[in-house]
């Protein structure tokens, strides 16, 4: 366990080393905040953040996923320039696939809202995508909408960036390898125990990721975060009818996606299936599943077919019911945030907003109705994310 230098006592603490808690440890050490601590029960970026695909888009289907979208895009950039290390982001542009009549109207209003909020970016049809994107099977798809500066952000260059960028900033604790077993108001402050031992602090910053539930209930709040079972898959070439580094693109009524990944492709498949509330990052690979669901892509991309595999992984994935994220103060000093299953595409601007709730009280510039817990107090929202990956059973 790497452990703090022996203080007990905090402005801020924040459960959870992931994208979340990191970038928001870093917005409340610009905003001056002398004494912040960060725990996890792994390392930093153990959750789905270092299993993540790291697929990053300004192209959300609401002003909120718009905006976060086009703000940490800009923040990996940033803080690779800052660190003196490659940012990790890697711009491929990106098309996202719409297969019905209905779903084509949709992407092509949403094209006039992301270009509203500053974002580049048109709709295609599937003419213009068979000349640009000749490798895809194109007949069951209406068109696309794309955007020349989404790509991917590499998931262990993200981890490790945020985490030097934090740990080079005066008065940040890191704790590593030490679970978070109590959390409890004591006299105006909170107290945390943790498998190391006990600390105070002023104010606490939960983000557990898909475990964020299970940090909830610690005090008694019933939070909507649950994990649901991701796979991904790697394979080690493409076929030269796909020339490579191909853009990504995102099926999303078919729940996957792709992208180039070293010198081969990285595929995301998600379905819908009961949700895992075992708190686990690690889940069992459903091997029938990932091979069917291959086979279907590959048709699509022959490019891929009779291509080796490197690598096959399975992980919770941090859902809300909306798929849009939370940032709010559930409790007096107790700010949640999640990611809604987008927390690499989100993650920083999140970590910013929920620096800038609990230092100053409020959140410029993002919608409470998209943000705030209060949306599930009627049984649902009302605004729902729909680029996003297939969610699991409620
Ligand atoms: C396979 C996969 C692919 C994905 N692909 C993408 C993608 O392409 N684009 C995208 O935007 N998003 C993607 N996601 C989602 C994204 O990875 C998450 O939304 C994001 O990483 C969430 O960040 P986080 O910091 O909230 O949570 P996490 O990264 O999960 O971090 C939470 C941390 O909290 C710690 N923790 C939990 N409980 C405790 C406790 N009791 N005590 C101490 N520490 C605790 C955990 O150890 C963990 O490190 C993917 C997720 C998966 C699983």
């Amino acid at each position: 366990m790497a452990a703090a230098d022996g203080r007990s006592s905090y402005d801020v603490a924040i459960v959870g080393g992931g994208n979340l808690g990191l970038w928001t440890a870093r917005g409340l050490a610009r905003r001056g905040v002398g004494r912040i601590v960060v725990l996890d029960r792994g390392w930093f970026g153990f959750g789905a953040t270092a299993r993540s695909a790291g697929m990053v888009r300004a192209q959300g289907g609401t002003a909120t996923a718009v905006l976060l979208g086009l703000r940490s895009r800009d923040l990996y950039q940033r803080l690779g320039a800052e660190i003196g290390l490659d940012d990790g982001f890697t711009r491929t542009g990106y098309y996202v696939l719409a297969e019905s009549a209905d779903e084509a109207d949709h992407f092509r209003a949403l094209v006039a809202l992301r270009q509203r909020l500053g974002a580049d970016g048109e709709w295609i049809d599937a003419d213009a995508g068979r000349r640009r994107v000749p490798w895809l099977d194109w007949s069951g798809f209406a068109g696309a909408t794309f955007d020349p500066d989404d790509g991917y952000v590499h998931p262990p260059i993200a981890a490790r960036n945020i985490t030097i960028a934090i740990h080079r900033a005066p008065g940040v604790d890191l704790i590593e390898g030490s679970a978070v077993v109590g959390i409890a108001p004591a006299a105006g402050h909170w107290r945390v125990s943790h498998a190391g031992g006990r600390i105070e602090a002023e104010r606490i910053v939960l983000a557990g990721g898909a475990a964020g539930g299970r940090l909830a209930a610690m005090i008694g709040l019933d939070l909507p975060i649950v994990g649901g079972r991701h796979h991904v898959v790697a394979y080690a070439a493409v076929g030269p009818e796909m020339p490579w580094p191909f853009p990504q693109l995102f099926a999303v009524a078919r729940g996957f996606y792709l992208r180039p990944e070293e010198q081969g492709a990285l595929v995301g498949l998600s379905r819908r299936e009961p949700t895992d509330d075992s708190g686990r990052f690690a889940l069992p690979i459903d091997r029938a599943f990932v091979d069917a669901r291959l086979r279907a892509i590959e048709a699509l991309a022959p490019g891929l077919a009779g291509q080796p595999l490197t690598r096959l992984w399975s992980a919770a994935v941090d859902y809300t019911p909306d798929a849009l994220p939370i940032v709010d103060e559930a409790a007096p000093g107790c700010v949640v945030v999640a990611g809604g299953g987008h927390g690499m595409m989100w993650g920083p601007a999140l970590g910013e907003a929920a620096a800038e709730l609990t230092v100053e009280g409020t959140l410029a510039g993002l919608p409470a109705d998209e943000v705030g817990i209060a949306r599930f107090a009627s049984g649902g929202a009302d605004v729902q994310e729909p680029i996003s990956l297939t969610a699991p059973l409620a």
